[in-house]
């Protein structure tokens, strides 16, 4: 089963793996679990899970993500700041 993956090898999400400070937020925020802890940092555990809502990278304090969020993914993004439910934009539930 395929499972909740979009496109493969087009995901534009990044670790910078020497920023992280493995405070987890990424992992708190992320809807589709795409992070794991890895020690003292997270790492990229599904990349092609990832549908660039950009709520890691907007979430990380140290800066250690980026991710080209699509302009569509702006109402998801803000849902999942404010903590609401539904903060995943690109699968209805
Ligand atoms: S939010 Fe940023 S600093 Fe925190 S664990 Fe994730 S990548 Fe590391
Ligand atoms: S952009 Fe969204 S789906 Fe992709 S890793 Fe970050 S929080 Fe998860």
């Amino acid at each position: 089963m395929a499972g909740l993956t979009y496109l493969k090898d087009v995901v534009t999400l990044a670790l910078d793996e020497q920023r992280c400070t493995g405070c987890g937020m990424c992992l708190e925020v992320c809807p589709h679990e795409v992070f794991q802890m890895d020690g003292r940092t997270v790492r990229i555990r599904d990349r092609d899970a990832c549908m660039e809502c950009g709520a890691c990278s907007l979430n990380c304090p140290a800066g250690a993500l980026t991710v080209k969020a699509g302009v569509g993914c702006a109402a998801a993004v803000i849902n999942g700041m404010l903590g609401r439910k539904g903060a995943s934009c690109c699968c209805a539930e």
